[in-house]
């Protein structure tokens, strides 16, 4: 009789960057690759919660739609199709292709992008590959699509990109507000810690929002600012502050600098010129003040709803100035909060898969750290900023750019304006593309590379709170899948380098000894339930709140920012009438390849919808379930009506997890102007009924 095994493993969840860890039980009678239960540990992030997704979502582990050997695009006359090839004839083409396009072309006809799904060691492996092998700066990761501009603003302000404090901390807020996040189904057990402080502590919630999701619905206060508003009401936040003598001016003068030029630029943004411009009641603007002056603490929680605008820098920007102005920094419930989408969007950029950063966020530019890498690998690194994933596929229209080789994301599913990209990827000479499953992605792609997901590997994420926490191996690679950090070492070998990393922790303490930001990190200080919050000193003492003595500028200072409002890049005209904004589901993550794959979950949601509003619905005569085609000027996709008044007036809400209803087919190329974060949620469109 075959003897039953159960075993438990540690794993940390990839459907947000909150970092529930938690462990995975297996075996059984259905053998090692059966998932008995998830059952939460002791995370630092969720104690013992999870959401739906992080205790129900993992078989598509076992779905029969995972890669399981590399696939290689056989062209012909009738139409070309993949066969499966080894690993080795896979390996030999894709090194043979990007030798040959690096000699015709230069290293910079080659692009490499990186995933908020892989591990911290991946991402800094990936990096390596691209400056130390490949020889270029092209390097970027998805974060590019979500949270980069939230790191822009809180460069400029207070030097570090990551939330200022703990997750934990937020309980001990006075006023949690929350700006364009729809924080209980992208970030749910982070959401949990606030409700139960509002609820049960009094805390204070402030929300603002185009949709009244539910914790609006909680809020003491919730208000809809117009569409790419919300820098002018953060900043006559400011200046109301000044003008009635709530600014904290002993703080500012400790502190702070570029007060005054701050000050000037806040000339304009008075309550008056705010409520005009939001469209939000001035009485609504005041009462918002009162609270904020009132309040001992205050920290702000933001997502996508800020960042992905022609102007999301600036807005996250305004948000730190705001807590700036106020003296909501430096204490435990105070400071800044970008809540990070992928479980290891922070991690990616924290490890260098970037194009002006190395890992720790040394700037290429920096000779000292420049020649601190050149040493630590042997080779000579470019000096020049490479391209971000946006520039990338403009460079592929231009000609310039010949090659990519892109891990762990749809981009065509993720990238704004899928026409565009598709047509991109159809101008590439080589495409390399490696996932779990064949996305929509792999359809451009000349090699299909067989990868694991987290279940199958060891690493390190970093959660949305700057959280190293280790992942153990639940279940062996399925087929001849592979870990990431094993094929992109395999690819680098194969282009000649010599690498020898046996595990991550060999790779993770390559970085630890060349990034000063991660210095103290080892999977020794990781093991089990242990976390460390970077910046880690040599010692492992790690930084639970972010600043404590000083900010990370040069002098130690913060930088009150200048502001200015810049209109949105695309408004409702009279073609296209509607604004269309999107966002997750609790149910899904991101396109929706795992957790469609996950039975009990789609079926809690079998059908993407549009969702309208009464007072449109009246209007057009419109009913739940009906079917209509919306149109951008980009593109066009056919959905069904859900009439909910969560939303209002003319404004529309698509989730963005169907791969059938694509809503990059209708979000066009306009980016964040300091980032090119793409402004997925400026979209115009006119609604047709059927
Ligand atoms: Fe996973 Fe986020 Fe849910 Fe936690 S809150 S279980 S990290 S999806």
């Amino acid at each position: 009789m075959r003897e039953e095994r159960v075993k438990r493993t540690k794993t940390v969840c990839t459907y947000c960057g909150v970092g529930c860890s938690f462990d995975v039980w297996t075996g059984g009678k259905g053998g090692d690759r059966h998932i008995l239960k998830v059952e939460p540990g002791e995370g630092a992030a969720n104690n013992i919660s999870t959401c739906v997704k992080g205790k129900f979502g993992w078989d598509y582990v076992n779905s029969e739609d995972r890669l399981r050997k590399p696939l290689i695009r056989e062209r012909s006359a009738e139409g070309d199709r993949f066969r499966e090839a080894s690993w080795d004839e896979a390996l030999t083409l894709m090194a043979q292709r990007l030798t040959q396009i690096k000699a015709e072309h230069g290293p910079d006809a080659i692009g490499l992008i990186s995933s908020s799904k892989c591990t911290n060691e991946e991402s800094y492996l990936m990096q390596k590959l691209a400056r130390a092998v490949v020889g270029t700066n092209n390097i970027d990761n998805c974060s590019r699509y979500c949270q980069s501009p939230a790191t822009q603003g809180l460069f400029r302000t207070v030097g570090y990109g990551g939330d200022s404090g703990s997750i934990s901390d937020i309980a001990q807020s006075g006023l949690v507000m929350i700006v364009g996040s729809n924080t209980a189904e992208a970030h749910p057990v982070l959401a949990t810690r606030v409700k139960r402080a509002h609820k049960l502590h009094g805390q204070k919630l402030i929300v603002a929002d185009l949709r009244e999701h539910e914790m609006a619905r909680r809020a003491d206060i919730f208000f809809r600012p117009s569409p790419g508003t919300d820098i002018v009401w953060l900043s006559a936040l400011s200046r109301w502050m000044f003008d009635n003598g709530h600014a904290k001016t002993e703080f500012l003068s400790q502190w702070v600098n570029g007060v005054e030029e701050y000050r000037k630029s806040l000339e304009p943004f008075t309550m008056e010129y705010a409520a005009k411009i939001c469209k939000v009641p001035l009485e609504t603007l005041e009462k918002i003040a009162h609270e904020v002056a009132a309040t001992e603490s205050m920290c702000i929680l933001w997502a996508m709803g800020v960042t992905q605008h022609c102007g999301g820098s600036d807005t996250s920007t305004a948000i730190s100035n705001l807590l700036l102005v106020t003296g909501n920094y430096m204490r435990p419930g105070t400071g800044a909060y970008p809540l990070r989408g992928h479980n290891n969007v922070q991690g990616a950029s924290d490890f260098g898969s970037m194009p002006a950063y190395f890992p720790g966020y040394d700037k290429i530019a920096d000779d000292e750290a420049r020649e601190r890498y050149e040493q630590g690998w042997g080779v000579k690194i470019p000096t020049a900023k490479g391209l971000d994933n946006h520039e990338m596929v403009d460079a592929i229209y231009e000609g310039r750019l010949k090659a990519m080789y892109l891990i762990g994301e749809d981009m065509l599913n993720a990238d704004a304006n899928a026409n565009y990209v598709g047509g991109g990827f159809e101008r590439l000479e080589f495409f390399v593309v490696q996932d779990i499953f064949f996305s929509e992605t792999c359809r451009y792609a000349d090699i299909v590379l067989p990868a694991s997901p987290s279940l199958e590997k060891e690493g390190t994420f970093t959660s949305t709170e700057r959280r190293f926490q280790r992942l153990y191996e639940v279940m062996e690679p399925l087929g001849e899948s592979r870990p990431d950090w094993r094929i992109i070492q395999e690819v680098a070998n194969r282009l000649g380098a010599k690498w020898n990393y046996s595990h991550p922790a060999d790779v993770m303490h390559e970085s630890a000894g060349l990034a000063p930001m991660f210095a103290g990190v080892t999977y020794d200080r990781l093991a089990g339930y242990k976390t460390l919050q970077w910046p880690v000193a040599v010692d492992g003492t790690d930084s639970p709140l972010l600043y404590t003595k000083e900010f990370h500028m040069q002098d130690g200072r913060a930088k009150l920012y200048p502001m200015e409002w810049i209109a949105p890049c695309e408004t409702e005209g009279d073609e296209y009438d509607l604004h269309l904004n999107n966002g997750r589901l609790l149910e899904h993550f991101h396109e929706g390849n795992m957790t469609y794959r996950v039975p009990g979950i789609h079926a809690e949601t079998p059908e993407c919808f549009v969702e309208v509003s009464p007072e449109l619905a009246k209007e057009q005569s419109l009913v739940t379930g009906q079917w209509v085609d919306l149109g951008s000027r980009y593109g066009q996709l056919r959905m069904q009506v859900l009439v909910t008044d969560r939303v209002s007036g003319k404004q529309l809400y698509l989730p963005l997890n169907s791969k059938e209803h694509p809503v990059n087919l209708l979000t066009g190329s306009y980016t964040d102007r300091a980032t090119h974060t793409p402004a997925y949620k400026e979209t115009p469109v006119k609604m047709t009924v059927l």
